[in-house]
């Protein structure tokens, strides 16, 4: 029985058309800027951004990296979400490599940061504190839900980092994801900003890589960090080719995904003790937490890792993201049947649960 893996986009295998594309890729040296499989993807995602130009990075870590080395030198400040990945989840690397001084403003349920937060965190000129550079935002956010930004928020942030002659970066690590449930051309999300990210790996399905897009000027500038990173590959088609098998192919079917996630959080919902953590989902991420009153009889310990023990020995991996709770996220593996099935087990592992009203 081959497992339902729902604990992330990122466990997408490559198609059959991509391993095909892989195998018969024209290649070079991409540190010599020859390959040319390397050079279409990198044409074909700054066409698809409405950017000058594009970099290809061996993932979104590297790439958000290189973009805030790009634009901030050591200790300026960037102004990012408490809850962004690039502040949670990327090892600290914008002050460990870049000397980059974060500045974390919460992040709003909706993914959004408040247009005031934003503004009372820019600095001042004053030798006490460091130069505020940059703003990031992240589309759609990971941890909020998945949830979107809409091109008027990003624009009202953008005439805001005008004002104060800052720079905004986007980390769309799932851009297309936001750009399919916004029903919005992918470049009217890139064109408020200054760079954008976005993965290959999840959603669409390609095994490595992202893609950084902005102006030439900035993206020779971040060339030079990729190599600085030790991000330089070389004979890099064979994965760029199947990122281009991605951009061909795999946007318009994330809506797929989306219902499905919908299918799966009305299904996971219905059940004694499960709720929605972070509302109805507006991509391909379900989030759920267990109610106060739930408990589960037997061995100690917090439910939700045992819950999620308990579904990988019924052939079903869903993310323990907390003691109480739980994320699921769709892709083009997860079909209606898997989705039936993963509603079946939690239903069956939850029909042991005591439930107690908590009023
Ligand atoms: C996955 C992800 C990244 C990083 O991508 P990797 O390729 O895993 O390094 C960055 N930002 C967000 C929002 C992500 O979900």
């Amino acid at each position: 029985m081959p497992v339902i893996d729902l604990r992330s986009d990122t466990v997408t295998q490559p198609t059959e058309a991509m391993r095909q594309a892989m195998a018969n890729a024209p290649v070079g040296d991409d540190v010599y800027g020859e390959d040319p499989t390397v050079n279409r993807l990198q044409e074909m995602a700054a066409a698809l951004l409405g950017k000058e130009a594009a970099l290809f990075v061996p993932s979104g870590t590297m790439g958000n990296l290189a973009a805030v080395l790009a634009h901030c030198g050591r200790g300026d400040e960037v102004i990012l979400g408490d809850q962004s990945h690039t502040f949670l989840f990327e090892a600290g690397g914008i002050s460990a490599l870049g000397g980059v001084h974060s500045r974390q403003i919460p992040n709003q349920p909706d993914g959004s940061l408040d247009l005031d937060d934003i503004r009372r965190a820019v600095r001042p000129d004053d030798a006490h504190f460091p130069v505020t550079r940059l703003i990031a935002l992240e589309n759609t956010h990971n941890r909020c839900g998945g949830v979107v930004l809409t091109p008027d928020y990003m624009q009202s942030v953008a005439e805001l980092a005008r004002a104060h002659g800052l720079k905004v970066h986007l980390d769309g690590a799932r851009l297309f994801n936001a750009a399919v449930a916004l029903g919005v051309e992918p470049a009217a999300l890139a064109a408020p900003v200054d760079s954008v990210t976005f993965c290959l790996s999840k959603g669409l399905c390609a095994p490595v890589g992202s893609v950084l897009c902005g102006s030439h000027d900035f993206i020779a500038r971040a060339h030079r960090v990729r190599k600085q990173l030790g991000g330089g590959m070389r004979q890099a088609g064979v994965l760029a080719a199947a990122g281009i098998v991605a951009l061909e192919t795999m946007i318009p079917r994330l809506e797929e995904d989306h219902q499905r996630a919908k299918r799966l959080a009305r299904g996971l919902s219905a059940l004694p003790g499960l709720v929605l953590a972070t509302g109805e989902p507006r991509t391909n991420m379900v989030f759920l937490r267990l109610e106060d009153g739930f408990s589960l009889p037997g061995a100690p310990g917090d439910p939700a890792p045992r819950i999620a023990k308990m579904l990988t020995e019924r052939g079903i991996r869903v993310g323990d993201v907390g003691p109480r709770s739980f994320r699921l996220v769709t892709h083009y593996w997860i079909d209606d049947e898997a989705v039936d099935a993963t509603i079946a087990a939690f239903q069956d592992i939850l029909q042991t649960a005591v439930v107690r009203s908590s009023d």
